[in-house]
């Protein structure tokens, strides 16, 4: 066991304060990570707060991790010290069910450890990326390409894979228009990752604030929901609405803006009940779907993808002491684009 700095949420919907906690001893197929930076994701906010549900406490969040290799036990042979790593939202899974051998662990029948507010299989609690250091089982560790610079490329664990897989399981690319719901930690990296993969991509967001960072970004249109005639103007566009939105919509709205064939797919997890009426969807053979983060190869491919392209997150960043703040201005929707500690200052 080492001990490691960490900040953490003692209790429920708690202020985030500086601890220490341990991590396992590195064991043969483990890797320990020097943690050097941790996106703070929309989830973590729910989750400290209870708006999934019941949580484990304290709570260490972050599950987009970006450091380097200090340690690799005896059987390790993916990663060396050294080696740029990242660690997303699941660090174990059976590994033997349909999905787990299909590469989508994060379907796991047995369901995933999730990185942090799960139960590890030792029996313990795991805690997340708000930490110096932690260790990890080599197949649920990832590379990250020398084009990438680490702290640009931690958001990428989370919104980077919550955005591209949905992406490409429904095919954006040339010849199709996509609209992104909700420009922030997921949406700006969704819009960046449909601009490469060279869909015609529209921005769909509360308000014109952010238009210029949207066309800069890589939208070529950019839309206020808050306007009636967005939804006049845009009615049977889209062949991908991608919902990134942590609040609940009026779901008949968006969905009349779809194409025949056209998915809404949603990656945004809001914390009350959504209900989506069926005759919304019967116009024109629409359909409504939804995401959940990648599996272990796609995100490997997403990170590839993502040095390939030169394309990183947005970030603002900030020292531990700023997490508190960067909560409340994430919950206002006053984020550019992502928030990432610098876990130095843990
Ligand atoms: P975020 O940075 O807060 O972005 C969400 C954006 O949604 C805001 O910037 C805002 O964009 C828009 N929005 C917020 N409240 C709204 C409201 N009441 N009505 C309309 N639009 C609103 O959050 P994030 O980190 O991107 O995460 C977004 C959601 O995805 C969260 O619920 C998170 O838990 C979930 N998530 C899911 C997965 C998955 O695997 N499916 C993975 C990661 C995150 P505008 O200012 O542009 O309107
Ligand atoms: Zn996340
Ligand atoms: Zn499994």
């Amino acid at each position: 066991m080492t001990s490691v700095a960490a900040y953490a949420a003692p209790a429920p919907k708690a202020p985030l304060e500086r601890t220490t906690i341990e991590r396992r001893a590195v064991g043969e197929f483990d890797v320990l990570i020097d943690i050097k930076f941790a996106g703070i994701c929309h989830s973590d906010i729910h989750q400290v707060r209870e708006g999934w549900g019941k949580a484990i406490f304290p709570m260490v969040p972050g599950h987009e991790i970006a450091g380097i290799v200090a340690e690799v036990g005896s059987g390790v042979t993916k990663y060396a010290v050294g080696d740029r790593v990242g660690v997303g939202c699941m660090v174990d899974s059976c590994r033997e069910c349909d999905n787990c051998k299909a590469g989508l662990q994060q379907y796991c029948d047995q369901r995933p450890t999730m990185t942090y507010n799960g139960i590890g299989k030792d029996g313990r609690p795991t805690y997340g990326g708000y930490s110096q250091k932690i260790v990890v089982d080599e197949n649920y560790v990832v590379r990250i390409p020398d084009g990438l610079a680490l702290d640009v490329a931690a958001p990428l664990l989370c919104a980077g894979i919550t955005t591209y897989s949905p992406l490409k399981h429904w095919n954006a690319g040339p010849g199709k228009k996509v609209a992104v719901v909700g420009f922030g930690g997921l949406g700006h990296v969704g819009v960046k990752i449909a601009h490469a993969l060279g869909a015609e991509v529209t921005v769909l967001s509360q308000s014109l604030r952010k238009k210029d960072d949207g066309l800069k970004l890589g939208a070529d249109h950019y839309h206020a929901t808050s306007d009636p005639k967005t939804f006049e103007d845009l009615k049977g566009t889209f062949d991908l609405i991608l919902n990134t939105v942590s609040a609940p919509l009026d779901f008949a709205a968006f969905l009349s803006l779809l194409r025949t064939d056209g998915a809404m797919v949603n990656v945004g997890l809001p914390e009350e009940p959504v209900q989506i009426v069926l005759q919304s969807l019967f116009g024109n053979r629409r359909s409504v779907s939804s995401s959940s983060i990648g599996g272990i190869p796609e995100t490997q491919e997403m990170l590839d993808f993502c040095a390939e392209h030169n394309l990183g997150a947005e970030i603002e960043l900030i020292g531990a002491s700023e997490i508190n703040d960067a909560y409340e201005r994430v919950l206002a929707s006053d984020v550019r684009y992502r928030f990432v500690i610098d876990t130095a200052t843990i």
